[in-house]
């Protein structure tokens, strides 16, 4: 099977399970795949990452409000596509 190149939006969309480790060995593949070939999104999951690293788990921490919006502030800079999906990130972990 020869699958598809994921898209950037594709992987905006995926990386909480990225860093969380709960993507599939095939999606994994594939995310590294586009990693390799894509600065911008190398760069985005190396944020997000370090925003994890600092704030601890996306998916097990709730996020204060102030440290929120501090997030938001600190992606304010990024494309609208990105930012409303980060947006959709830090509410997902917000109801768990
Ligand atoms: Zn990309």
């Amino acid at each position: 099977m020869t699958a598809a190149p994921l898209t950037c939006i594709e992987l905006v969309e995926i990386v909480t399970e990225y860093l969380d480790g709960t993507m599939s060995p095939e999606l994994r593949q594939r995310f590294d795949q586009h990693l390799a070939l894509c600065d911008g999104c190398t760069e985005y999951v190396e944020q997000i990452r370090e925003t994890v690293l600092a704030l601890g788990s996306i998916s097990e921490q709730n996020l204060s409000d102030p440290g929120r919006q501090a997030l938001l502030d600190a992606f304010r800079d990024w494309t609208p596509p990105k930012r409303r999906l980060w947006q959709r990130v830090l509410r997902r972990s917000s109801r768990q």
